[in-house]
């Protein structure tokens, strides 16, 4: 088990567009490597997802997974997904409000993310897939791909005054933001 350092904003490693990963090097000791650690660290830290850019490394991988998270408990679970060269099509033009965190990012803020999207990948043995999304999961895939273009939360925000610390986020805007989520989850199922 590794845990690797979470890079924060001002890391210009967080502002490049990261490489993808040649087909050969999914089975290289480094990528299996950086896989593994990306898994820790993001448990580690209770995140719902990580991009490579988050521990350093400018790569188009990116690991996700809900599993009962003390940090997200109104999320829907994700089973544990390695996905590597992520795309990323909307369906339609449906879009959500999410309050969102972030690893790398000391604040929580509004971000406005499709509903409804496709997602193509290749996962840690080679295999490719291509699956719709739908709803908060389809909100955790759109915050991770960001990563590998560079872009972060503070980017998406619409509006600046939605920002907040964790800490106030929980006394002023945690309550409604669980009760607004958790009837959309119930109405898309995801
Ligand atoms: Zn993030």
């Amino acid at each position: 088990m590794a845990i690797r350092r979470i890079v924060s904003i001002g890391d210009p490693v967080l502002r490049q567009v990261s490489k993808p990963v040649a087909r050969n090097q999914i089975n290289s000791p480094e990528i299996k490597k950086l896989i593994t650690d990306l898994i820790d660290t993001m448990r580690n830290a209770n995140g719902a997802g990580i991009a490579a850019p988050q521990v350093g490394v400018a790569l188009r991988v990116i690991v996700m997974e809900v599993i009962e998270n003390p940090r997200y408990r109104y999320k829907p679970a994700i089973p544990l997904t390695i996905a590597i060269n992520p795309t990323l099509t909307p369906l339609d033009d449906e879009m959500v409000i999410i309050n969102e965190g972030c690893l790398s990012v000391p604040l929580r803020g509004e971000l406005e993310s499709f509903v409804n999207i496709r997602v193509t990948y290749t996962d840690e043995n080679g295999a490719l897939h291509d699956e719709v999304k739908r709803g908060l999961t389809a909100g955790t895939w759109q915050h991770e791909v960001h990563h590998l273009d560079g872009v972060l939360m503070v980017d998406r925000v619409k509006d600046s005054s939605t920002l907040s610390t964790w800490e106030e986020y929980d006394k002023f805007h945690k309550d409604a933001f669980v009760k607004r989520i958790t009837e959309f989850v119930e109405r898309v199922g995801s």
